[in-house]
């Protein structure tokens, strides 16, 4: 989307919509903005009392000799309560409106308001325009040659600056990045394979400035002996895949932050066969993998001064007579050996060759693992937080932070040593699973195994990454959560 600004309602020009924002009052709406000269086609419907400016409400008129067919009036809630989520909820509304219309260009009235600063408006009312502006249609085809779905193009502050726009550009990169995490998450498992996720990271490295992509291919993965990522693998007749996207914003800085996306582009569970209703949704098991190349192009558009790497180990979970065994011990690339306590929990194996690699080679100043890892976190937390791991209180406390900001919130779990005593293997040095009790922090303990003193925060997106229906900004299905808080991350680092 393009933003664009103009000082005054005089100035702007021809658009499909023109938004004027309203406060709840105690009785009435109340403008939220100067609008005196719409009051020839504000007065009467705001006596009718029909419009309250409630949070997200939306009231459409039809009007003539304006340069918009349509006035939308859009309630922001109470002026005493606002926030920035509050904002990106309430223009939600607008963008919503203008898909179901096919609308492509709007003049959006800045509100003015004392209690949020003016960057806090901009991100609000950008994020909020932004963020629902998604469909995913690659896979319709009639209803689309029908009628194909129109995107918001344009938005153009009334009573805006050239800061501001500046500043809504840089949401609309960010966001640009959340719908390349949710396309790659949304697409066919069939489509979207381990060679897929590594040619996307080939094409990253081409179009962006500073980036560099390495992939390894079975063959290196055999010689580099990541045992748990190919007995991942063996279930599964496509090759696994081993890739490395570096961007480096400050090479003469020695400050790296390495993100781990799990990589699993299609879950069965293996041997361990998932049942009727919870395989379905298995192509999104790689939501963390594409978060990671989505926070690289971010970081590379947006030229940010860091050093970002994402690491991904990538393969199906498949299920065959060439499948890895519960029960069988595996070789990590530490040498480790894993006793293998569910096929299932194919995710935390592929991610503990994963880290291992990343603390032997890539001097990490900290390691932050994005992974759709357990159905346990979605019990204790549903789909409104994230759940947090860490070694390291500062970067915990850093995530929680942005996580607030940006909405995208996280909570930590404890890591408290005595749950480890579930990963005890009478046969190797650890099992993998730790059984029912404590599941989603059993696997975290077992991520930790492999990080040594690393600053290390593991997020569990599964309750996060992936909605069955869609909820203020966020489409069904592929959220691209993740992406807005490890950019706010890693610019404020
Ligand atoms: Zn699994």
């Amino acid at each position: 989307m393009m933003f664009a600004a103009v000082t005054t309602l005089k100035s702007r020009k021809k658009s499909d919509l023109l938004v004027v924002p309203f406060w709840k009052g105690k009785k009435h709406a109340e403008a939220a903005v100067d609008i005196i000269s719409l009051k020839q086609h504000l007065d009467s419907p705001l006596a009718t009392n029909d419009f309250y400016g409630k949070e997200g409400e939306v009231l459409i008129l039809y009007v003539s000799g304006e340069p918009e067919k349509r006035i939308a009036l859009l309630g922001l809630g109470s002026h005493e309560s606002i926030t920035v989520e509050k904002l990106r909820r309430a223009y939600a509304a607008i963008t919503k409106n203008c898909i179901h219309k096919k609308i492509t260009e709007i003049n959006v009235m800045l509100p003015e308001s004392s209690a949020l600063a003016k960057e806090d408006l901009i991100r609000g009312l950008a994020e909020g325009l932004l963020l629902p502006n998604y469909v995913f249609t690659t896979l319709k085809h009639d209803s689309i040659k029908e009628s194909p779905p129109v995107l918001l193009q344009k938005a153009t502050f009334v009573g805006g600056s050239k800061q501001d726009v500046a500043l809504a550009d840089k949401y609309a990169t960010i966001c640009h990045a959340v719908d390349l995490a949710r396309d790659l998450v949304n697409g066919n498992a069939d489509d979207i394979t381990p060679q897929y996720l590594a040619a996307v990271a080939q094409g990253l490295a081409k179009t962006c400035k500073d980036v560099k992509t390495t992939v390894f291919d079975k063959k290196r993965i055999e010689k580099e002996k990541m045992g748990l990522l190919l007995a991942v693998n063996r279930g599964s007749f496509r090759d696994p895949a081993f890739i490395i996207t570096e961007y480096k914003g400050n090479p003469k800085s020695s400050d790296h932050t390495v993100i781990v996306g799990k990589g699993i582009t299609f879950d069965t569970g293996g041997l361990n066969l998932k049942p009727t209703g919870s395989m379905e949704t298995m192509k999104c098991d790689m939501a963390g993998a594409a978060v990671a190349l989505a926070v690289i192009q971010a970081a590379a558009s947006l030229e940010l001064k860091i050093n970002v790497t994402a690491v991904i180990p990538s393969t199906e979970n498949s299920i065959g007579s060439q499948s890895y065994k519960p029960g069988d011990v595996y070789v990590s690339y530490a040498g480790t050996t894993v006793e293998n306590g569910n096929t299932d929990a194919e995710g935390r194996l592929v991610l503990a060759d994963a880290l291992a690699y990343t603390v032997k080679n890539l001097k990490p100043s900290r390691i932050i693992d994005l992974a759709t890892l357990t159905g346990a976190i979605e019990v204790a937390l549903g789909n409104e937080a994230t759940g947090l791991f860490s070694n390291n209180d500062v970067l915990a406390d850093l995530l929680i932070r942005f996580g607030c900001e940006t909405h995208e919130r996280v909570w930590r779990m404890p890591l408290y040593e005595e749950y480890k005593d579930q990963l005890k293997s009478d046969v190797a040095d650890i099992k993998s699973t730790g059984g029912r009790p404590a599941g989603s922090i059993t696997a975290a303990h077992f991520l930790q195994e492999f990080v040594e003193k690393t600053p290390w925060a593991h997020l569990d997106i599964a309750g996060t990454a992936f909605l069955s229906d869609g909820k203020r900004y966020l489409p069904k299905h592929a959220t691209g959560v993740g992406v807005r808080l490890l950019i706010s991350l890693l610019e404020n680092l």
